[in-house]
């Protein structure tokens, strides 16, 4: 017979992250306990002012197919949020409502990457990206965001990278899987290169409510004339702990929402329309649970920055927002891939070896702290364990 899977899936790889969330499943199925710190899923039940609002607007019949754009008022509603918390001015007719911003990834890339085309991905960076990247046939390039330079883009390094086949950058403020934040200087500074270069700015705003203070989350394409060169990306999913919903939106000019529009319509259709409605109280009535969420993520953020600095091998910067600590861990002498294998099969830890977001990652594991705080206080005791375990060795 012959083979009929496209030669393009050779370049794609299952996620490491799942692989290990896999192996945590079969280990559970044993009977152990894990500590969870592998999947980037907020752990907080959805607030019950929009569980009540999906339910709801089931038995009010809201049981059909709707506009494939997503319904008028979401997307008033969205443009009325960016409005407001982004100083962004969108039209209801520049959002288009998708079902996850992983959808949205894979409708802005069919939008504009030709066989062939370069598309600047950070290194580390989230896998969709660049695995999105391969589906097309496109290449992916990756420029690093290092502790060295607070994770802020080299515009050197970015100066080499491109090419006449460049079509877009990928910027994802905060970061998975740093936790940290562009500055307002390095957005400037890529808006002026974006513009010079003559390239789109993809930009994934997924975890903007989720900060912790100092910093201040900016939207690019609210900068001088970015509205026409910029695909804002956004989502329910972590804000409101709706990850199961699969709610997004894409914010870009209304001639790329038309022709999103129709790839959407052709592999989608619209997102659930229950959901959508369900979106809509969750923008205008979902804050305080938001605000719960973020408090108790700080408290966890806040406790695992001071031990993981106390155990010796280990650093962590500040995180500045998301869920993610990015913990280095050259001083304890071993490979991402060993630690993280070590902690799995002996001390039932699950996390990420920080090559999984790319090359820049090793050295480093992620954390998500989307755990509960009892098990991130025993899970630091036991990675603390593994530490002292490698280094006396
Ligand atoms: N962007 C980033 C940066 C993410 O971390 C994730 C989820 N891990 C997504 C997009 C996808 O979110 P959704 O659930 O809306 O598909």
């Amino acid at each position: 017979m012959r083979d009929f899977i496209c030669s393009k899936f050779s370049n794609v790889e299952p996620s490491g992250i799942r692989k290990i969330n896999e192996k945590t499943l079969e280990m559970e199925r044993e009977g152990k306990k894990i500590y969870h710190f592998e999947v980037g899923r907020p752990d907080f039940d959805t607030p019950k002012v929009i569980k009540d609002a999906t339910i709801k607007s089931i038995e009010r019949g809201d049981v059909f197919y709707t506009s494939n754009f997503g319904i008028m008022p979401l997307r008033e509603a969205v443009a009325e949020k960016l409005r407001e918390d982004n100083n962004l001015d969108y039209s209801a007719k520049e959002i288009l409502i998708t079902a996850g911003a992983s959808e949205a990834i894979f409708d802005t890339y069919s939008l504009i990457l030709e066989e062939g085309d370069e598309i600047l991905i950070p290194n580390p960076c989230w896998p969709n990206y660049v695995n999105a990247a391969h589906i097309m046939n496109a290449v992916p390039v990756r420029y690093s965001l290092s502790e060295e330079n607070d994770f802020q883009i080299d515009f050197n390094e970015l100066e080499e990278l491109v090419t006449e086949k460049t079509k877009a950058i990928v910027i994802i403020t905060p970061s998975n899987p740093i936790g940290s934040m562009l500055s307002k200087e390095t957005l400037e500074n890529l808006a002026d290169f974006a513009k010079r270069k003559d390239i789109l700015v993809i930009s994934d705003e997924i975890y903007e409510k989720i900060v912790y203070g100092t910093k201040k989350h900016y939207s690019i394409a609210s900068f001088d004339e970015m509205k026409e060169r910029t695909i804002t990306i956004n989502g329910f999913s972590k804000t409101y702990s709706m990850t199961g919903f699969r709610l997004a939106y894409i914010a870009a000019p209304e001639e790329y929402i038309r022709v999103l529009n129709i790839i959407h319509q052709h592999n989608t259709s619209c997102a659930t329309s229950f959901v959508q409605h369900a979106g809509i109280v969750a923008l205008k009535e979902g804050q305080e649970g938001a605000q719960k969420m973020l408090k108790e993520y700080k408290r966890r953020r806040d406790y695992i920055v001071e031990k993981v600095n106390s155990i010796d091998g280990l650093s962590l910067n500040n995180p500045d927002g998301a869920f993610y600590a990015f913990i280095n861990i050259k001083g304890v002498g071993v490979s991402a891939e060993e630690f993280c294998k070590y902690l799995l099969d002996e001390l039932c830890v699950a996390l990420v070896p920080g090559n999984v977001f790319g090359t820049a990652g090793e050295g480093f594991v992620r954390l998500s702290y989307a755990s509960s705080y009892e098990d991130i206080v025993e899970g630091l005791d036991r990675i603390e364990k593994a530490c002292k375990h490698f280094m006396n060795k």
